[in-house]
């Protein structure tokens, strides 16, 4: 199943495409296989649009593209949590803390970050929530 309909072939929007792949991954990790389209077309200056289609209707954001991939990726991330917050609220938790985790660009990559305590209390790839390894490292 592709989550992701591309419809233009910048490199702006393959990277975008890339993020939101990332994004949905992530939803699909807490909710279940959701049926959610996320389609992505370059508009040039204005940006690159995302439109997430879903049963019940259709949000959608768009972003600046600009850095490499891992940038975009942090992008994308923070405003499809945005896009989505109605339907998602307080997505993707921040484990035991009960806020959401905010997406950050790090030296390594593109995360879901702690927003108050950082990196060392929580961060997961996008793409990779909630990871195991890291969830059982912040349980206690
Ligand atoms: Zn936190």
């Amino acid at each position: 199943m592709s989550l992701v309909d591309v419809r233009s072939w910048t490199p702006a929007a393959r990277s975008v495409a890339e993020a939101a792949r990332r994004f949905l991954i992530d939803v699909c990790a807490t909710h279940g296989a959701l049926p959610v389209t996320a389609i992505v077309a370059d508009h040039g200056d204005p940006g690159v649009q995302i439109r997430l289609r879903f049963g019940g209707g259709e949000v959608e954001g768009s972003v600046s593209a600009r850095g490499d991939d891992e940038d975009v990726c942090a992008e994308v991330a923070s405003c499809l949590q945005g896009v989505v917050a109605d339907h998602l609220l307080g997505w993707p938790e921040c484990p035991g803390h009960g806020h959401p985790a905010r997406s950050e660009r790090l030296a390594g990559g593109a995360v879901w970050l702690c927003p108050a305590e950082g990196e060392a209390r929580f961060a997961v790839p996008i793409g990779h929530y909630p990871h195991p390894d890291v969830a059982a490292n912040v349980a206690s």
